[in-house]
């Protein structure tokens, strides 16, 4: 029998089993063979990377295969959220209807989970310590009710916590992995939670993280989570801009100010602390000014960082002449020297970059930060990844050359399609006479058109911009013209304003960028999606110049416009979201239908019925409204 064959015979009937117990359950042949593909890939040590639109039901088809490798599999999730949904939902479904004996365990960061010692330690801390610390008054109450909960909690994650603490309260009741000072020397190691975590991981068939987490795993060499054969990886297109950011380094204001927090909580000479606290000032007023900006290692531009690391230097000889005379006082002390000691070595990071990193100033003016980032993650994938287990990547859109900037070498993408009908559900409107929108009188004409297009749908649409400037325009404008509720990204906490949009069916929500993912509303509430214009990224964007710089000529083609077609089939993908969804996708962007690499990003998008033509759209609209 081939390994093919073998992988259908054993796949096939458990993931049958598993999918038939689904509430609605239906033959997705999308599904049949990307769990095929993983199967294979992860028992023969292979990588697969493989395409799966929406409605695939991706999760039980890696799900399926890695709980049964039978060796250690790390399945890797884009957030914290993700993470909890397969380890509260898919993974105890697959564990009820597989049949499969297998353990699973969740791994998050550090500051997740209740730190024991400091609860102890605020157990025993005179009422000015606490003062000091912020915990006085309710978030002193707070605290008790957490030492209450770490009785009872078999994980101490916050996300098990049915109240939530405040930030205060939590920020002193756990530690952040650059201030524990490791199990073996804090006198909690042996109940401690995160520790805890760890260990059930060791035991667990899968183990899932984060993405984050995971990057800064690989960035440790292996440190944090336990050994393992096989990773699978979802939403796999942000692994990219992931391991830039973990395999890095970043200075930021806030590190300093909470060193100064930590310091304070052990050193009685204030003006350590002031020092502390006038070099978060100096790190803010050097970077301020410089957001977007690329630095050279060793340039005056980077001259301030020499003084941060004697002000660093000399809080740790103070940290490392004090007298531990109780275990508290040691442990406040080894936590300090570890914030301290990381913000030093950052320091040494900054300096010793290379040719093949980037130095730059990202974030805001309000809260720059100075990043170090390699180049091209593809060195550092390939040596700590692909090089020693078996990988399964997938996504709901894998850009072109994804594998190859991932150094994936000869790894064809797999897609598997999904399973809706795009070219009878859905319609895809470009808008070709508007024009440019660099040009004049572009931003009139795109008011006009959106307020016609709200109109034929009777609301019921998602308005993406790719900059907030754009949408509050675009707000003001055409709440006046349609008589349908607006609501802006920003003016209600995320949660709430989605499941306000969600709930009142005539209601359009404007939104940027940060929602051209993960808003998933089926039904008639979403019947349209438009996007201002071509999502490109900037072209000041430092780390990006940086690596259009590697790449010369062909960087367009194989940087920008990629990324610029995963954008907007994310933003797409928020319409169809079920089976017996109908609705548009509008780009008010003429180079979609003009410009050379206009199929590049065209062939990225759900294969949906295209028209130029606004009368047909707008007829599509209303006999929505009209039918629906
Ligand atoms: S090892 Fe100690 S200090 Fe670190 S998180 Fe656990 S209990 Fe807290």
């Amino acid at each position: 029998m081939t390994a093919d064959a073998a992988a259908d015979d054993r796949v096939d009937p458990v993931l049958a089993k598993v999918t038939g117990a689904l509430e609605h359950a239906e033959e997705r042949p999308g599904q049949h063979e990307m769990a095929i593909t993983a199967a294979r890939a992860l028992s023969e040590g292979r990588h697969a990377v493989i395409q799966a639109g929406t409605g695939t039901g991706k999760s039980l088809a890696y799900l399926v295969p890695a709980a049964m490798l039978g060796r250690p599999v790390v399945v890797v999730t884009a957030t914290k959220a993700l993470q909890d949904q397969l380890a509260r939902k898919d993974l105890p479904f697959v564990v009820e209807h597989s049949g499969l004996d297998f353990d699973f365990a969740v791994v998050k960061g550090r500051s997740n989970y209740v730190c024991r010692q400091r609860l102890d330690e605020l157990a025993s801390a005179t009422q000015p310590a606490l003062d000091l610390e912020g915990v006085s008054g309710p978030a002193f109450a707070q605290i008790g009710r957490l030492r209450d909960w770490a009785d009872e909690t078999t994980t101490g994650d916050i996300a098990d916590l049915n109240w939530s603490p405040a930030d205060a309260t939590w920020r002193a009741a756990s530690v952040s992995s650059d201030e524990c000072p490791g199990a073996s020397k804090c006198p909690r190691g042996h109940d401690c939670f995160a520790e805890m975590a760890r260990r059930r991981a060791a035991e667990a068939d899968i183990t899932v993280v984060n993405m984050h987490l995971f990057g800064i795993d690989l960035a440790s060499g292996g440190l944090l989570l336990p050994p393992h054969d096989a990773v699978v990886i979802d939403e796999a297109h942000l692994l990219e801009d992931v391991i830039s950011d973990t395999a890095g380094v970043q200075i930021m204001p806030s590190q300093f100010r909470n060193a100064a927090a930590v310091v304070r909580r052990i050193v009685a000479e204030e003006q350590l602390v002031d020092a502390l606290g006038n070099a978060a000032q100096l790190t803010h007023d050097a970077l301020a000014g410089h957001v977007g900006e690329r630095m050279q290692p060793g340039s005056d531009s980077l001259g301030w960082l020499a003084d941060l690391r004697l002000v660093l230097d000399e809080c740790l000889s103070v940290l490392a002449a004090i007298r531990a005379d109780s275990e508290d006082v040691k442990q406040r002390r080894l936590r300090a020297q570890q914030v301290v000691g990381s913000l030093a070595v950052a320091i040494d990071v900054v300096h010793a970059a290379g040719d093949t990193d980037v130095v730059f100033v990202g974030g805001t003016p309000a809260a720059p930060r100075l990043v170090v980032a390699p180049l091209d993650v593809a060195p550092v994938l390939r040596a700590r990844l692909w090089d020693q287990r078996a990988a399964v990547l997938t996504s709901a859109t894998i850009p072109t050359g994804l594998p190859k900037r991932l150094g994936i070498d000869d790894t064809e993408i797999v897609d598997v399609g999904s399973p809706f009908d795009y070219e009878a559900n859905g319609l895809l409107y470009c808008a070709a006479h508007l024009p440019d929108p660099r040009a004049d009188g572009y931003r009139v004409q795109l008011h006009d058109e959106l307020a016609a297009l709200i109109n034929a749908a009777g609301g019921r649409t998602l308005a993406l911009f790719t900059s907030w400037k754009a949408m509050h325009a675009a707000a003001d404008a055409v709440a006046q013209r349609v008589d349908v509720p607006v609501l802006t990204q920003g003016s209600l906490p995320k949660p709430l304003l989605l499941s306000t949009f969600a709930e009142d069916e005539p209601t359009c929500l404007f939104a940027t960028v940060g929602l051209f993912s993960g808003v998933d509303v089926p039904g008639r509430t979403l019947s349209l999606v438009t996007v201002d214009r071509l999502p490109f990224a900037r072209p000041d964007d430092p780390l990006l110049a940086a690596r259009r710089d590697l790449v010369g000529a062909r960087a367009f083609a194989e940087i920008d416009v990629p990324r610029a077609a995963m954008l907007l089939a994310q933003a797409a993908g928020r319409l169809i979201r079920n089976a017996t969804d109908r609705g548009a996708v509008a780009v008010f962007d003429s180079r979609l239908a003009t410009a050379r690499y206009r199929w590049d990003i065209v062939r990225a998008l759900p294969p949906m019925r295209r028209t130029r033509h606004r009368d047909e759209i707008e007829a599509f609209l209303s006999e929505l409204t009209a039918t629906s």
